[in-house]
């Protein structure tokens, strides 16, 4: 028999390892929980609920047919170890997994196991990342291509062998400790194709120009990160149904038919830097806990404890739109994305903090932590790739553009609830007014600059600027030619428009 190990792929449609197996008989359909992944600093509470629930959801599609998902909680080697010596195992199916660091050590010595001990272990292509990628030119023809071609259906007939399962331990047994998230709405736990459903034909007509506010992106958004971060449905079966959909509005006419448009490309666009980001810790693992371009190792930011930091991570820097995006975050588990981009920036840029410790606390409250799309942002708004242009975001300024009338600061700021419109993005100019609210951590202007100044000069150093060319050759955007490229360098080295990379 075959064993069918699912990882970040908790799904049935468009899944090749269990469609492949299947084909060739008897399969052992096997999750494996393993208690050292869920001591990372990287997991978290929010992380182990949606698992538990995607779990019970896949056992479901199994029990539908007259079949049942095999739980095994311990390390994977061991597991797989253990199965070997009671089956007559001849191959492992499942897909390729780019994850954190843990899961790509853990592998490996899989493979040397499976290497060594004759057992043939096929691991399929999940989504647009490629595996062993010699070079960049060329990867979004390859994205397109895996995109375009059929979606595997789910198997017809599902034949197990007989094996126990272990039962799913609780967050409380996995020490894992509750950690803020309470969501009112929890659109992850929502079946995926209602949730893409609604999307393309309701909620997104205006994702464009709604993305990056705090309230409306919430609905306008696709929504379905979570998913796709724990795999209940692919990419490819997302870019189909949205090509899909892009035939049945043609019919539309006037701005209805323009903002659909601009919606559907928008969001196409987006499940392409999925995969364009994953695919760079893909080919540079160090991603994780290194800066990109090395010359910002001089930097010395911020590594130990700091009350700016632990302020920060409660939502108590006193910039309300700060305060109130992380306090959301806390709650929900998700915020549009350039609420995101102006978190980071401000604790690496304002508060200076080192981005290896803001990260792994963002990575434990975003339900939908993925490694290889989190560290590329992260560093990317932290000023430390070395090929993106260095944004520092005005929390000001990006209040009083994204939340106008101060309604997200009031509904996740209750302590400003009654502070009047015009300086509830600036309570601290009426001081009389600002009651229990904090006073700012730090001054925006002075902290923007001094940061602007320490990064730019080592950014134009000549030795930064070669540098700089090579890790554009192993990991950058090829949305522009190398030529193009090349000759932008001589100029001013703006390098891509907002945030293609
Ligand atoms: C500092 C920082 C950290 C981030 N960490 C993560 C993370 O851990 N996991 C994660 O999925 N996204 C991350 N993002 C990207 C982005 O913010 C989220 O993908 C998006 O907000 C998820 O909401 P959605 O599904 O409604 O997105 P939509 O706008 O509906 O987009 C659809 C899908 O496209 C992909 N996508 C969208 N924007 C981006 C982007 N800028 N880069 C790469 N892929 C994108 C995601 O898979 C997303 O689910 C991060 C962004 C920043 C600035």
């Amino acid at each position: 028999m075959n064993i069918v190990w699912f990882k970040r792929d908790l799904r049935m449609l468009d899944h090749g390892p269990l469609s492949n197996a299947c084909a060739k008989g008897k399969i052992l359909p096997l999750y494996i929980l393993e208690p050292n992944l869920w001591r990372q600093p990287d997991v978290s509470y929010r992380h182990f609920l949606h698992l538990q629930h995607y779990l019970s959801q896949l056992d479901d599609m199994f029990i539908k047919r007259g079949a049942k998902l095999v739980i095994k909680v311990g390390e994977a080697l061991p597991v797989l170890k253990s199965l070997a010596t009671r089956h007559n195992v001849k191959a492992i199916f499942s897909h390729y997994e780019t994850w954190n660091k843990f899961s790509k050590d853990r592998d490996s010595a899989i493979r040397k196991w499976t290497d060594k001990n004759s057992i043939d272990w096929k691991e399929y292509q999940q989504n647009g990342v490629v595996r062993n990628l010699n070079s960049r030119d060329g990867w979004s023809t390859l994205w397109h291509s895996h995109m375009r071609k059929k979606i595997y259906e789910v198997p017809a007939k599902i034949l197990c062998v007989s094996e126990d399962s272990d039962n799913l331990p609780s967050c409380q047994d996995m020490l894992l400790e509750f950690d803020g998230f309470e969501p009112n709405s929890n659109l992850g736990k929502i079946e995926p194709g209602i949730v893409l459903k609604s999307f393309l034909t309701e909620r997104g007509e205006n994702y464009q120009r709604e993305m990056s506010g705090p309230l409306l992106s919430a609905d306008s958004c696709s929504r379905l990160s979570t998913h796709i971060a724990f795999g209940t449905i692919s990419i490819r079966t997302i870019f189909q149904r949205t090509q899909q959909q892009t035939q049945k509005k043609l019919d539309l006419v006037g701005d209805k038919l323009k903002n659909w448009r601009a919606s559907y490309n928008s969001f196409q666009k987006r499940l392409r830097w999925h995969c364009h980001f994953i695919q760079k810790l893909e080919d540079l693992r160090s991603i994780e806990w290194k800066n990109i371009h090395p010359i910002y190792d001089k930097l010395e930011r911020e590594t130990s404890y700091s009350e700016n930091f632990e302020r920060w991570k409660r939502g108590e820097t006193g910039f309300p739109f700060v305060d109130a995006c992380m306090r959301s975050l806390i709650s929900t588990g998700w915020i549009n994305f350039r609420m995101r981009a102006m978190l980071v920036s401000f604790a690496s840029y304002n508060l200076w903090i080192d981005w290896r410790q803001t990260s792994l606390y963002l990575a434990r409250l975003f339900s939908d932590y993925e490694p290889g799309i989190h560290y590329s942002q992260v560093q990317m708004q932290s000023g430390t790739t070395g090929i993106n242009t260095i944004r520092i975001y005005n929390p000001i300024k990006q209040g009083l553009e994204h939340d106008p009338q101060g309604k997200f600061i009031k509904k996740w700021v209750p302590e400003l609830r009654h502070m009047p419109q015009a300086n509830v993005h600036t309570p601290w100019e009426t001081p009389e007014l600002l009651g229990k609210y904090y006073s700012p951590i730090v001054d925006e202007k002075l902290s923007r600059e001094s940061a602007s100044t320490r990064i730019h000069q080592l950014k134009n150093l000549k030795i930064a600027r070669s540098q700089s060319e090579a890790i554009w050759r192993k990991i950058g955007s090829r949305k522009i030619s190398e030529n193009d490229y090349l000759k932008s360098r001589k100029k001013k080295p703006k390098l891509q428009n907002e945030f293609e990379f």
